[in-house]
């Protein structure tokens, strides 16, 4: 993997260069991974044209030499990371320095900006500039060994559904099923669930954030299940909603309308379609059923070493898919009171169109 590493840095050079960006202050941990393979909680890592050093503390020396496997070197420091940092472009001839916007507090770039001017006049002509999106950008596609991880964890957290909807039945409570599909996740390799796992049924299955309760599942309810292993690091997500009994007709209408909406949005998954337009095809499906205003959410994302990355298919997106994208397909409806509907499955965007990564069964569950 350490050329890979390098190539990620490589290509982030070719965006700091078009900004006239001198050096780049990394301080986003997936970002660090992604770019250094250093999984560490603790660290920044500066990116100039022609070096990268990542400043971590003592606690992980032993772990930065043994994963920074590319041309990165660590450097050990005492005390505030980010004043080291500062000191050490303040030193050097970097004039203009990106830092990421998105990701650091006001204090922290004060404590960057104060280190790197400390004990001398301010250097002329010294930028900071504010990147948003940079790396998230190059995260956005994935490469094979990317797409097999996110593959890998899509399995693990398909088959954890399978055998656990064994268990979905009247009287259980929701916690009692997360804790299951957690503890079954870990067995099967996961560091841990990608999210707060969602179980919620009845009422509260019209919360499409609802955290699992103790509230116990009845007949005649519907039940959302959303779930998603951490697996290599990589994330999978995905949702199935169960009815408790026989679905009555109305309950198998809004399931058909989200199941075709699913359908049609993976059907416009190809690069250069932008995203608002898989959203718009999954919306507009809804609203043939006149259930678009029950539609309360966009209609995916990307994930990857996060749960939410680029891109995301939502209204206002006109950004173009590409080849290596991996996003979430997840229309949903809710009512008020009655409960509601979700499915959602991961795909990744090749040349010819989406691979299905998640390989639950499809079609409603009723048990
Ligand atoms: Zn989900
Ligand atoms: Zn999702």
């Amino acid at each position: 993997m350490g050329e890979g590493f390098d190539g990620r840095i490589e290509r982030l050079r070719e965006r700091m260069v078009r900004a006239r960006v001198d050096a780049f202050v990394v301080t986003h941990p997936a970002n660090i991974f992604y770019l250094t393979g250093f999984s560490g909680d603790t660290g920044a890592l500066v990116v100039e044209r022609h070096r990268a050093e990542l400043f971590t503390d003592g606690r992980f020396t032993i772990q930065a030499r043994e994963e920074l496997t590319g041309r990165v070197r660590p450097r050990i420091v005492a005390g505030g990371l980010l004043g080291a940092v500062g000191r050490a472009v303040g030193r050097g001839k970097a004039r203009r320095i990106a830092f990421e916007a998105t990701r650091m507090t006001v204090a922290e770039r004060c404590r960057l900006g104060r280190a790197a001017g400390a004990g001398r006049p301010a250097k002329a002509g010294r930028r900071w500039v504010a990147a948003e999106g940079w790396i998230e950008r190059l995260r956005a596609v994935k490469d094979a060994g990317e797409i097999e991880a996110v593959r890998e964890a899509a399995r693990l957290a398909s088959r954890v559904l399978e055998e656990v909807l064994e268990q979905v039945r009247p009287g259980v409570r929701e916690d009692e099923l997360a804790a299951e599909l957690d503890y079954r996740m870990r067995r099967g390799g996961a560091a841990g669930p990608a999210f707060e796992t969602i179980v919620a049924s009845g009422a509260r299955a019209a919360l499409p954030h609802a955290r699992a309760s103790s509230k116990r599942l009845r007949k005649t309810e519907l039940v959302v299940i959303d779930m998603g292993a951490i697996l290599r690091r990589y994330c999978s997500d995905l949702t199935r909603t169960v009815y408790l009994g026989r679905a009555p007709e109305r309950i198998r209408r809004w399931h058909r309308a989200v199941q075709e909406a699913q359908a049609a949005a993976v059907e416009s998954l190809r690069p250069g379609v932008r995203a608002e337009a898989v959203d718009g095809a999954a919306r507009k499906v809804l609203r043939g059923f006149r259930l678009e205003r029950a539609f309360v959410h966009s209609t995916g994302h990307g994930l990857g070493l996060e749960i939410h990355e680029a891109p995301r298919l939502g209204r206002h997106q006109p950004e173009a898919l590409e080849a290596g994208n991996i996003v979430t397909i997840e229309p949903g409806v809710y009512f008020e009171g009655v409960g509601g509907i979700r499915l959602e499955d991961d795909f990744a965007v090749g040349a010819s169109g989406a691979e299905r990564l998640t390989t639950v069964r499809q079609g409603i569950l009723e048990l």
